[in-house]
């Protein structure tokens, strides 16, 4: 609570934040989906110590668009990630959000896929663990989440009663092992593969856990449940420690940033964490495309100065436009329109879409033109 009342209770009211943040006019100018709502939520929850069981923070998408406009330094993601933190605590988060962290928990997979994100890499030999290629299981879970969102669509507003069914029968798990969107499955599974071999080009020797390869437990971070988090960042750990990992390669923006930002301040985390784009070589290719910056890599990491070293870019000057991704879980209806905003932004350049996150890659995927940028860097680090 103390966090709380330092970041929102900093805000003026302007309202500056609401002309960029990306959830506002996706939800028909809710205010209470928006940045001002939610900091105003906020300073209730702490003046009246009421817990407001709303979901608002839970629509926030952790862009910080927010940040860069506020005179008075307020960073209403902040807020959010926050009041989702104490809504959790106090029990009031909502079902679906307690499903997918009961169902991490369990099977330390958010869908119970764990086993299956291993089928990409069938037949493949790997190297020594000291150096350990993780997944994180980011790029596989996107072609069940696809299939996952479209039943939820159809179930729409009994979605909360659907998760509380599920939570008290988890075996039920075992249907999502078939349920993934295939086409989306082969396009996941050729990125992986083409990563695998940018490293190898590299000469860069790695082990993977395979069957073992634990999801890094993002959603319970996200959503709120640092108990829970803790003791599941303890249990990924404990899998590294095991396997003698030293240095872990990542590949997507979300479980770069969980193991390199977030795990040491839980716990004990002695590796060192690295992304696969910085231990490439590339050359320049004379191909232009419309890039997508990852919001979430774009805080850590000059990815437009990266990709512009690589290949002739369009970038907007706005790095933190949200794919729409982080609300495909409780606010589907919000992200759909976020990321068709989004689509529609690149897709009015005429070139070729580029995103360089699974998430990124999902929500944006309207059509064909969208690749991943592992496609372009093998066509940059050599013939194919
Ligand atoms: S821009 Fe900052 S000060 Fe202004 S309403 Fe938003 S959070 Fe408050
Ligand atoms: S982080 Fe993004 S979605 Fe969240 S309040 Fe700020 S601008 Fe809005």
């Amino acid at each position: 609570m103390q966090d709380l009342i330092a970041e929102a209770g900093k805000c003026i009211n302007c309202g500056f934040c609401e002309s960029v943040c990306p959830t506002l006019p996706a939800a028909d100018f809710v205010s209470s989906k928006g940045a001002r709502g939610r900091v105003d939520i906020a300073k209730f929850l702490y003046r009246y110590d009421e817990i407001d069981p709303s979901p608002s923070f839970y629509s926030c998408v952790d862009c910080y668009a927010c940040l860069s406009v506020c005179p008075a330094g307020v960073n209403a993601g902040k807020v959010s990630e926050i009041g989702r933190m104490i809504l959790a605590k106090n029990g009031k988060a909502p079902e679906i959000a307690k499903m997918i962290v009961e169902f991490t928990m369990r099977f330390r997979n958010p869908l119970g896929v764990r086993e299956r994100c291993a089928d990409w890499a069938s037949g493949m030999e790997f190297g020594s663990m000291e150096t350990l290629f993780y997944t994180g299981n980011m790029y596989q879970l996107m072609a069940y989440l696809r299939k996952f969102g479209k039943i939820r669509r159809i179930f729409g507003h009994y979605d909360e009663s659907l998760a509380s069914f599920m939570r008290r029968h988890p075996s039920f798990t075992v249907m999502f092992r078939d349920l993934y969107d295939r086409d989306m499955m082969e396009r996941m599974n050729r990125y992986l593969r083409n990563i695998v071999e940018l490293l190898r080009r590299n000469g860069i020797d790695f082990g993977y856990l395979g069957k073992e390869e634990p999801y890094p437990g993002t959603f319970i971070y996200d959503l709120g449940f640092e108990r829970e988090f803790r003791e599941y960042a303890e249990y990924v750990s404990e899998i590294f420690r095991s396997h003698g990992v030293r240095r872990i390669i990542t590949i997507d923006p979300h479980t770069y940033e969980i193991l390199k930002y977030i795990y040491p301040k839980y716990v004990d985390f002695e590796f060192e964490v690295v992304y696969y784009m910085d231990l490439i070589e590339t050359v320049k290719v004379p191909d232009r495309y419309a890039v997508h910056a990852p919001c979430h890599f774009s805080r850590y990491f000059d990815f437009n100065g990266y990709v512009s070293k690589v290949f002739d870019v369009n970038i907007e000057e706005n790095p933190t436009r949200c794919c729409g991704g982080p609300d495909e879980l409780l606010f589907p209806e919000i992200s759909d329109r976020i990321s068709l905003r989004r689509f529609e932004e690149l897709k009015s350049s005429g070139l070729p879409i580029v995103t360089a996150c699974p998430i990124c890659y999902a929500n944006l995927a309207k059509d064909d033109s969208v690749i991943d940028i592992s496609e372009v860097l093998l066509r940059s680090s050599g013939s194919r």
